[in-house]
């Protein structure tokens, strides 16, 4: 049962080979196992997992698309009467009276969740470090970050405590730490996954996404989680293709644009650039197809533009917060006013109340020319920059990160350092394309990728590439845990 993909899984419980029950007490004694060094868990359902695996069993139906399936969740998806908490003080105790649309849906097609995994708080982060509870670790060095904000999500998998996880990207928070830990992860495009019940960062960047063990499993969950709902009216009404169909396409007479700009970055560690460029190279060739340069001249203001833009969106979404609707409240006050800036005083870490002093500033008057909405102009030129180049190739790759994962405390208490980390994937969220990290490989024992890029609503060419790069890669290696 080890390493299990869904379609693996599938089978063995589709030929009664294993029972839903045994494949879930397998992974809950994994996460047994390897927990005290990973750490990803904020909350397992060891309950609730076991008592939905019985039912299964006892329905004997596994024809559902995930019928069976142990997965976790990114714990900013809210999962009715389980705690989810955007690993932050604030929302320590709350349970959700309801469940977000994600995870109604790989509910629906049987899918048993293991439990709730680590974020940074209210998903503001790139090393999981903030965290309210504990930072996770990477399962390839316990002493390295997973990446974040998705670090759980990512770590898990790798660490193979569930088949899957679901996490969310808002500037980079699916793709770098797969990145970091050496699994396959899918920023759709903006509008592409329904954000109802999942907790808002930038409401104008979130998105939600699979991390997953193969690129053909991001599709099948893509099938499930992807298409318009009621609740989301960034969702718009297109049908949902039939992403695991059409992956092994040929790629022959295709194009792929490598952005120049990206391999020129200062930032960019060395031995990553020969490895990916390299990669690439061999890709194109054993495929037949063309490589381009492009030019996205635009790059080197999208750390500004992002920052402003998300933090802007953060201090309102953040709002809503006070201590009177949920979570924490303050016991040490005397009048609304205390209660208010107390609450939010001892409920919230140094990353968000970062967000919301930034993002107060830049929508105040005066300010709200000068930053928010210059940066929305910017915004705009970045994606015409996309734009342009998908008018002549039909997929970027790039580089996830500039480094691969970096020890826990190095960058934690310098925010712009830590903000630098996201410098090739926040153009993406700016653009609102689809991007999918996939690994290309170890180097000095840590793991490494790239990320392929398409047009919005592409996923369905990214993950034709992804399949074929993965398959040319042949990614085997497993950490020692
Ligand atoms: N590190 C980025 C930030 O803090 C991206 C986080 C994310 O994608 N959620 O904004």
């Amino acid at each position: 049962m080890e390493n299990l993909t869904i379609k693996q899984a599938k089978e063995l419980l589709q030929s009664g080979k294993i029972t839903a029950v045994e494949l879930t007490k397998h992974y809950l004694d994994r996460i047994e196992k390897t927990e005290p060094k990973v750490d990803a868990f904020l909350t397992i359902t060891k309950e609730e997992a076991l008592r939905k695996a019985e039912e299964i069993d006892k329905k004997g139906d596994f024809s559902a698309p995930l019928a069976g399936i142990p997965i976790a969740l990114k714990d900013v998806i809210s999962t009715k009467n389980i705690r989810t908490t955007a690993a932050s003080k604030i929302l320590e105790n709350y349970i959700p009276p309801f469940s977000a649309v994600v995870w109604q849906r790989l509910e629906e097609a049987g899918a048993i969740l293991l439990g709730k995994v680590n974020t940074d708080e209210f998903t503001m982060g790139s090393s999981c470090e903030n965290s309210a509870f504990k930072p996770t670790k990477n399962p390839w060095d316990e002493n390295r970050v997973p990446g974040g904000s998705s670090g759980g999500s990512a770590a898990s998998v790798v660490a193979d405590e569930c088949v899957f996880a679901i996490g969310t990207d808002t500037g980079g928070s699916i793709r770098q730490p797969a990145n970091f830990c050496g699994c396959v992860g899918l920023k759709p495009t903006y509008g592409r996954v329904p954000r109802y019940g999942v907790m808002s960062y930038a409401s104008s960047f979130d998105t939600i996404g699979p991390l997953t063990k193969t690129v053909e499993d991001t599709a099948i969950v893509m099938e499930i989680i992807a298409g318009h709902s009621e609740k989301d009216a960034t969702t718009p009404k297109k049908e949902v293709p039939k992403y695991s169909e059409n992956l092994q396409n040929s790629l022959k007479g295709k194009k792929i644009g490598i952005p120049k700009e990206y391999f020129e970055e200062k930032g960019l560690d060395e031995k990553i650039k020969t490895q990916l460029l390299e990669t690439i190279n061999k890709f194109a060739k054993e495929q037949g197809a063309e490589i381009k340069e492009i030019s996205l001249p635009l790059t080197e203001y999208a750390i500004p533009t992002y920052y402003i833009l998300v933090k802007s969106e953060a201090s309102t979404n953040l709002a809503r917060y006070d201590g009177v609707r949920f979570g924490y409240k303050t016991d040490d006050a005397h009048d609304l006013k205390e209660f208010y800036e107390k609450t939010r005083e001892e409920g919230f870490g140094p990353e968000v109340k970062r967000a919301i002093m930034m993002g107060t500033f830049t929508l105040s008057a005066g300010y709200f020319d000068a930053y928010y909405k210059k940066a929305a102009r910017v915004r705009n030129l970045i994606k015409q920059n996309f734009d342009k180049a998908f008018e002549e190739v039909d997929v970027l790759f790039a580089p996830v990160s500039p480094f691969q994962a970096f020890k826990i405390g190095e960058k934690k208490d310098d925010p712009l350092q830590m903000y630098l980390a996201d410098i090739f994937t926040v153009t993406v969220n700016l653009a609102g394309i689809p991007g999918l990290a996939v690994p290309t490989g170890l180097i000095d024992g840590l793991p490494t990728g790239l990320q392929i890029l398409g047009k919005q609503f592409a996923e369905e060419t990214v993950l034709n590439f992804g399949w074929h790069l993965e398959k040319m890669v042949n990614f085997q290696e497993k950490p020692n845990l």
